[in-house]
């Protein structure tokens, strides 16, 4: 992998200033007000793993997955389904570990929350049999990689109407498409990928299945998304992939009722992500303004540079405060088990869909504002700014980009209408 490391300009009183404990320290001040006894204790422990066990290893010339084991040494790879002894599972304790972990390293979280929650999820609410145990192991051990095939050439917003055709032999599916931009793909041991028997009627004829690495006819290549040079994004090619009964999750026609109801977890860890991002930029350029001096004053003293952070920092809270409600929001959906009932779940897929754009654009627009606040410093990689924009790009795009989010919105506002 080519990437560019460069030498060190950083001030050494500034360096010293912006370790990532000392982020942390300033985070934590904004976020212990809107988070739970538990939930304190949960992200003081996470954090101090981070700083301990991932921070000394993370290396910017090296992808992110070889740290995926040493997440899943204390089930980080994913904390919103419960998975062994602690009861520290559910959204909101997920959307902690995906801020904490894009921190450290945003990159790393991307890729993470792809294989923990957007992959693994599934497994975790359809998956039966010990095949299915079999692989969430070793996925949540960080020792397998995940990923998801949806998107295609000539289907992305679009998703539904998809080309990708299954033929139903009985004791196997076989599976024939192209599935483009599958984060984690090239590098992936398990792929869910999604297929109709049927391209005029999607709805009533789509299959959620598992492919595994080594089958005859699975193909991954990769993309060049220069943005995320650490997290490989890849076209898989199904060439008559045959996948055994044990790997389905949705039979015929329910496959198309998981892909929706498994798309507000996926949006509401993004928002954990995003928020991450955020508050590492914001963060980063408060500390770094306040320390960074001009014209014999610190940066910060100019109003210039502290009115846009400040409104950087009021939108954020305000950002956040949703973000945490709309986690709490989905782990009552859960709790009471909302599935069947059409209101809630119509509810809950709105609102995540508003907060995820709010907040994966307000990530991409406070490190974007931020990188010019602090100047040429924050392009290079002394500072993790421009690494965090990059990745800030992507999580507005993933899951569903901007407009189909506000699509989502739109029409579940429309519905008041019926009220009147
Ligand atoms: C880095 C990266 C990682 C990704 N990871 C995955 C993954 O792991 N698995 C996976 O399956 N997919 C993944 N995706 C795909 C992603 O979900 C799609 O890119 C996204 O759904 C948009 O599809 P598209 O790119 O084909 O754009 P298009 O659908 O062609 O849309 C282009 C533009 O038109 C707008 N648009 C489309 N339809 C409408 C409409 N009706 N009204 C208003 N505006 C509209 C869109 O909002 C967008 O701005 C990833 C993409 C990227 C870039």
């Amino acid at each position: 992998m080519k990437m560019i490391t460069g030498v060190d300009i950083l001030d050494e009183e500034i360096k010293e200033k912006l370790k990532t404990e000392n982020i942390y320290k300033i985070f934590n001040n904004f976020i212990i007000p809107l988070i739970t006894e538990e939930e304190r204790e949960f992200l003081k422990e996470l954090e101090q793993f981070l700083l301990k066990e991932i921070e000394p290893k993370m290396d910017l010339n090296k992808e992110v997955y070889e740290l995926f084991p040493i997440l899943g040494k204390k089930n980080y790879i994913q904390r919103l389904n419960p998975y062994g002894e602690s009861e520290r599972y559910n959204m909101r304790y997920e959307m902690l570990l995906a801020m904490a972990t894009s921190i450290i390293d945003p990159e790393l979280d991307l890729a993470r929350v792809v294989t923990g929650v957007i992959f693994a999820n599934p497994l975790f609410q359809f998956g039966k049999g010990d095949r299915i145990s079999e692989i969430l192991n070793e996925i949540i051990m960080g020792k397998k990689i995940g990923c998801i095939c949806i998107t295609e050439r000539k289907h992305g917003s679009d998703a539904v109407n998809m080309e990708t055709k299954v033929n139903n032999q009985g004791d196997h599916l076989i599976f024939n498409g192209e599935k483009l931009y599958t984060t984690n793909g090239p590098v992936a041991d398990y792929f869910i990928v999604y297929g109709v028997s049927d391209v005029s009627d999607p709805r009533g004829t789509m299959y959620q299945a598992i492919a595994e690495r080594g089958s005859e006819g699975l193909i991954t290549n990769r993309l060049g998304i220069q943005s995320i040079p650490r997290v490989e994004i890849g076209q898989t090619l199904f060439n008559s992939v045959k996948i055994p009964r044990e790997n389905i999750l949705g039979a015929k026609g329910q496959g198309y009722k998981n892909l929706f109801s498994g798309l507000v977890a996926e949006r509401c860890s993004i928002i954990g992500s995003s928020l991450g991002i955020a508050w590492l930029t914001a963060v980063t350029g408060l500390i770094y303004t306040n320390l960074r001096v001009q014209f014999g004053r610190p940066l910060y003293d100019f109003q210039g540079v502290s009115f846009p952070q400040t409104q950087n920092f009021t939108e954020l809270m305000a950002a956040t405060e949703l973000g945490f409600k709309s986690a709490s929001e989905y782990n009552k959906t859960i709790e009471r088990k909302h599935f069947d009932q059409p209101k809630f779940v119509k509810y809950n897929a709105a609102f995540s869909s508003g907060t995820k754009y709010l907040a994966s654009h307000l990530a991409q627009k406070i490190s974007y504002e931020t990188q010019q606040l602090c100047g040429g410093i924050a392009f290079t990689d002394n500072l993790r700014i421009d690494k965090a924009l990059g990745v800030a790009k992507v999580q507005e795009i993933i899951g569903g980009a901007r407009n189909i989010q506000l699509y989502l919105v739109s029409r579940a506002i429309k519905d008041m209408i019926f009220l009147l």
